[in-house]
């Protein structure tokens, strides 16, 4: 199903997953494990990244048709403009639609590693939002896009109303859902959200939520995308030990809380970044399964 039918028709908030294709075999038996654990609840559909620079656009791929096989769930590959000219993006989009999608997360990227600035590829795209536009040119009804949210604005782009003018720009190009970067503050989200729909932008937009298990990993991918963990978190989570089991649950407390809150303030779902662990997505689904579709 596309997204756009997905949100039209859902009579409750639709929960979403993301997972990553792994790089190993040990780490695709583990996957396989978790996402029995994670499909046991009613998942609307299912997103897999797209690895920095497509370094796993085949596993994508892999990873999109296998839990679509195996679940016959609504299934999306993200896809980001790194190192891609326009014959690779047909490329890839062709090869994704031949295989069953119906869905694309359609992004920028970052900038590889060792440069501070995306330099877009030849006869590439510099921005998301022109992305948007060929695909939509190209491939009209037969996809539908979602793109990226910043609820604190982009790493780039610190100002939320100029964050907020530029996904204007990739909604008017033709997007049919925004799904957020992780947050920890929900008046972030709501903030966000407030100015959004001010802006004119009328499609849904969905939080993207990443459950704290081990402080040192989320840290760590907070200082690359820009998000903040609000200082009370981050005491009470500090006074655990790293990856402990106390510490997993105070994170998970902490994303039920959370995501209860965004669920009783109309979101039309939320998104679960599920880092290929089923843990934190189980609990928070038993806590609050009765808000789900
Ligand atoms: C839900 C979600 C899923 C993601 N999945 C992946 C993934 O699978 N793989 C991956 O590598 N990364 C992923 N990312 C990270 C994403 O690639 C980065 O955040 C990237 O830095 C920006 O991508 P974007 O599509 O938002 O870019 P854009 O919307 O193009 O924005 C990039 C920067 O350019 C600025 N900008 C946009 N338009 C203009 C304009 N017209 N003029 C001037 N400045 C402008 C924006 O404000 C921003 O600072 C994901 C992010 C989210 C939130």
């Amino acid at each position: 199903m596309q997204f756009k039918d997905i949100y039209r028709t859902a009579q409750r908030p639709v929960l979403s997953v993301e997972l990553f294709p792994p790089k190993t075999e040990k780490g695709w038996t583990n996957l396989r494990k978790e996402l029995a654990h994670i499909m046991a609840h009613p998942v609307g559909f299912v997103s897999v990244t797209y690895g920095a620079g497509g370094s796993t656009r085949d596993n994508t791929l892999k990873l999109v048709k296998e839990v679509r096989d195996r679940y016959d769930v609504t299934t999306v590959p993200h896809f980001t403009c790194v190192g891609a000219s326009r014959q690779a993006i047909l490329d890839f989009v062709d090869r994704a639609i031949a295989e069953g999608a119906e869905n694309l997360v359609a992004l920028r990227g970052d900038p590889p590693r060792g440069q501070t600035e995306f330099i877009p590829a030849p006869d590439g795209f510099r921005y998301a939002y022109q992305l948007v536009a060929f695909l939509k040119a190209h491939y009209r009804d037969r996809l539908s896009l979602a793109v990226a949210g910043y609820p604190e604005g982009h790493i780039e782009t610190r100002d939320l109303a100029t964050s907020i003018e530029h996904l204007k720009m990739k909604v008017d190009a033709g997007a049919d859902l925004v799904i957020t970067q992780l947050f920890y503050d929900n008046a972030d989200f709501f903030r966000f959200r407030e100015m959004a729909v001010r802006a004119g932008i009328t499609v849904p937009i969905v939080p993207g939520l990443l459950p704290i298990t081990k402080y040192s990993q989320i840290d760590r991918i907070t200082k690359l995308c820009g998000a903040s963990i609000p200082t009370d978190l981050r005491k009470l989570l500090l006074s655990f030990e790293d990856g402990s089991p106390d510490q997993q649950m105070a994170g998970i407390a902490a994303a039920i809380d959370q995501a209860g809150e965004l669920l009783e303030n109309d979101v039309p779902g939320i998104h679960i970044f599920t880092l290929n662990n089923s843990l934190a997505t189980a609990h928070m689904v038993e806590a609050l399964g009765h808000y789900f579709e």
